[in-house]
């Protein structure tokens, strides 16, 4: 480790990592990624993240950013990298509804020669599914119901897409202070075209060790949960060939690959 930060003091060149933190905890973050934020000489991000990864920080130079600032952050990070090896962390992965494309727009529109990197984290939908047993084993559709950056039209038309094209759907931003009815909208508009009898899970705090809590229910019944679905939550809406295996809390939801038409088992 010592060589690797002696080599990013003589080299003078930057680099700016983009990474994903993954779901919540350290043990879920890739090892390149941790390798990076080991070795780096500054640290970016919200204050959320940057406690999700703070066994991690020993010397490194930390800047801690809010919500509502990521231009601002974008901005700094990449000025930064000019002569600096600094790791932007962002929750999730830094592609999905996340940092990277920020980061690579503020460089491209500034013509700035840094080095950028994004390393993959593990995304909500991926942390959700793992917690739900295996309920994305075919095509999917993720949809974030937050109507800050896109228009709401939009985002109906793609639920209608989604739910007719027969995609599992996973909601991501289903709700906050300011958008309490988006979640409830969303489901009626799925269930005009989705039979009732879909298997549903919820996951609140996927892979967040003592936090995390999961619903299992149907999408005729998901509304039930209006109240519990937060902004921690994920959600995921599968189709009538998907089943519910189990109970009492421990259910888990199976979609099937289709092995079952071709193989017996
Ligand atoms: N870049 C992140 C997503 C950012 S959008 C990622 O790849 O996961 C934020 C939304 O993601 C939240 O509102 C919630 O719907 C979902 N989310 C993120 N982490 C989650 C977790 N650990 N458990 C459940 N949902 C999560």
């Amino acid at each position: 480790m010592e060589g690797l930060q002696l080599q990013s003091q003589t080299d003078k060149k930057g680099k700016l990592y983009v990474i994903g933190i993954g779901p919540g905890s350290v043990e879920q973050l890739t090892i390149a990624s941790r390798d990076a934020i080991l070795n780096s000489d500054y640290i970016i991000g919200n204050g959320t993240y940057l406690d999700q990864v703070k066994e991690l920080l020993n010397d490194q130079k930390i800047i801690r950013s809010h919500m509502g600032k990521e231009v601002d952050r974008a901005k700094k990070a990449v000025e930064l990298a000019e002569d600096n090896v600094v790791s932007m962390v962002s929750g999730g992965d830094a592609n999905v509804y996340g940092m990277a494309g920020l980061v690579l727009e503020v460089a491209e529109h500034h013509e700035l020669d840094v080095d950028i990197e994004v390393l993959p984290g593990v995304t909500a939908i991926t942390a959700g599914a793992s917690v739900l047993g295996a309920p994305i084993v075919n095509d999917f559709a993720v949809i974030s119901l937050s109507d800050l950056l896109t228009p709401w039209e939009r985002i109906e038309k793609r639920l209608m897409a989604a739910s007719e094209a027969d995609f599992i759907i996973s909601l991501y931003n289903p709700k906050s202070r300011q958008r309490n009815s988006n979640f409830r909208r969303a489901i009626e508009i799925i269930q005009k075209t989705r039979d009732g009898s879909s298997p549903v899970g919820l996951v609140k705090n996927a892979l967040r060790g003592d936090s995390q809590e999961m619903k299992v229910t149907t999408l005729d019944k998901v509304l039930d949960y209006d109240d519990w679905v937060d902004m921690r939550t994920m959600i995921l809406i599968t189709t009538p060939e998907s089943r519910i295996w189990g109970g009492n809390g421990m259910e888990k939801i199976i979609t099937p690959r289709g092995y079952q038409r071709k193989y017996d088992y």
